[in-house]
């Protein structure tokens, strides 16, 4: 049977879902390619996860730098401390530029054969490159997202307006900016800016910012951002952009406000363009290949994972995404538990969350316990000078199955990933306490919180 096709298996587009899934492919002992058009890394390591966080990192030392004093350094004058954007641009570029070589190494290392070029499908098994086809037993989509410019706001006259590609690419800085849409995306940049020293304004069209974030926690959030000089302004249905002012309403009254530069950050599309993937019969739902529970579209051979199935758009859930559509087509069985799938967000404080909100877990449960763990009351927390923040743990009542866990502080980042491994392994509340977290960490706020939640009471607080 495979020596009618050049592959076993062919995955289109080279993002953390496509090569990861390639080399696992390889590893597993299949003849596999990958085809990439552009850049290794996709949005993720280019213009996406890895550039954000190259800029961030430096916008959090900066601010160190200047509270220094707090921590009994002398000698830093803060007015003194500032920012070369493009020596920065240059450390982003570097960094990109290792991960991205890093993967193509990588590819070559596991025997992945690399297709250059743009893939357009001819049927279920062959693939048009432009000046050669090439045909596989098996296909994994993963071309991933790109920006989505809405078409309902106008934009007119000299208005500098920006996506988050070209955001990450400035070497030099506006006075003003407002970022249209509260998002991840939109937070993270208003975040970097506003650090950076930019007169930042969100413009959100909902009355919560970072929706998919458990709402105590997003308003929290959302205060310590002001906190720091960013201006919310909820309800806001932005109508154009002219003459560096967006137009917006708020609660039936026209408003406007001044921006030098304008981000677009109000979500990002499937990328299916020039695919052909609708004229060999693939089922679309709305702009996103549509698959079943194990990553199948309904042609059997044909998978698609990452953000190009529109189901969660986040880097690890691609390539996770990817393991489990090997699994299946290997012969084996797999679904993704899309209720454990970690989210983090780098603001400071961060904010890292995993499984249901209060409420989703209210309607799905009925009956749940709650326990909360503010970080002021863990001594790490205090030996950082960080202290904001908490840990909310939300279990299920009678069987202390964990059904949330919500994370605001600085390290959450790095600390949800036990959680995650306690949800893969099914570890109920019970179990987590038994387990040891180090001292001092902020990480024993988590089993803190556990303790509150299951146990009613904590020992610290
Ligand atoms: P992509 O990474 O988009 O890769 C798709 C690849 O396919 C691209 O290289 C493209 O060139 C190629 N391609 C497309 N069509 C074709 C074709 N026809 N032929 C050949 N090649 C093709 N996620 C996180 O988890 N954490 C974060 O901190 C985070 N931060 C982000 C910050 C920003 C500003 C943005 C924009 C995104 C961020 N994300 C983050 C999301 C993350 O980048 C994506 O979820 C992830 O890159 C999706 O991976 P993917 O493999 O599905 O697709």
């Amino acid at each position: 049977r495979m020596a009618s096709y050049d592959y076993e298996v062919a995955v289109i587009g080279a993002g953390p879902g496509g090569y990861e899934t390639a080399i696992k492919a390889a590893q597993l002992g299949k003849k596999t390619c990958i085809v990439e058009e552009k850049s290794f890394g996709g949005t993720c390591l280019n213009v996406g996860c890895i550039p954000t966080k190259v800029l961030i990192r430096t916008a959090n030392l900066v601010s160190e730098i200047r509270a220094a004093s707090e921590f009994a350094v002398d000698g830093v004058d803060p007015a003194a401390v500032s920012v070369d954007m493009k020596k920065l641009q240059q450390r982003k570029n570097g960094i990109v530029k290792t991960l991205t070589g890093g993967v193509q190494a990588l590819l070559r290392g596991n025997h992945v054969a690399v297709e250059k070029g743009r893939a357009a499908f001819v049927d279920a098994h062959t693939l048009d490159l432009g000046d050669r086809t090439i045909t596989a037993e098996n296909m994994i989509v993963a071309t991933g997202s790109k920006v989505f410019m809405p078409p309902f706001i106008a934009i007119e006259g000299e208005s500098r307006v920006i996506t988050s590609d070209e955001a990450l690419e400035l070497d030099s800085l506006p006075e003003r900016m407002a970022v249209i849409g509260g998002g991840v995306i939109g937070v993270e940049f208003a975040y970097l800016f506003s650090k950076l020293g930019v007169k930042v304004t969100v413009l959100e069209l909902m009355d919560q910012i970072l929706p998919m974030v458990d709402p105590e926690i997003s308003a929290m959030a959302r205060k310590s951002l002001e906190k720091g000089g960013v201006t919310f302004r909820l309800g806001a249905k932005v109508k154009s952009i002219r003459d560096n002012h967006v137009h917006f309403e708020l609660g039936g009254k026209e408003e406007e406000t001044a921006a030098d530069l304008v981000l677009m950050a109000v979500g990002r599309v499937p990328n299916t363009e020039g695919l052909n993937a609708e004229r060999i019969g693939l089922v679309f739902d709305r702009k996103a290949i549509q698959t079943n529970e194990r990553l199948q579209t309904n042609i059997p051979n044909i998978y698609a994972i990452g953000d190009v199935n529109g189901k969660v758009m986040l880097a690890h859930t691609a390539s996770h995404e990817g393991m489990t559509a090997l699994t299946n087509l290997c012969g084996g069985y797999a679904e993704v538990d899309y209720d454990k799938i970690p989210s983090c967000i780098y603001i400071t404080p961060e904010i890292a969350s995993i499984g249901l909100t209060e409420e989703k877990a209210k309607e799905r449960a009925g009956k749940i316990k709650v326990g909360r763990f503010p970080l002021a009351a863990n001594g790490k927390s205090m030996i950082e000078g960080s202290t904001e923040g908490m840990a909310k743990v939300i279990l299920d009542e009678t069987t202390g199955e964990i059904l949330g866990v919500h994370l605001f502080g600085s390290h959450v980042t790095e600390m949800i990933g036990e959680v995650s491994a306690a949800m893969a392994a099914e570890l109920t509340a019970e179990e987590v306490i038994g387990s040891i977290h180090p001292h001092p960490t902020v990480n024993e706020a988590v089993g803190e919180a556990f303790m509150a939640a299951w146990l009613g009471r904590a020992i610290n607080n």
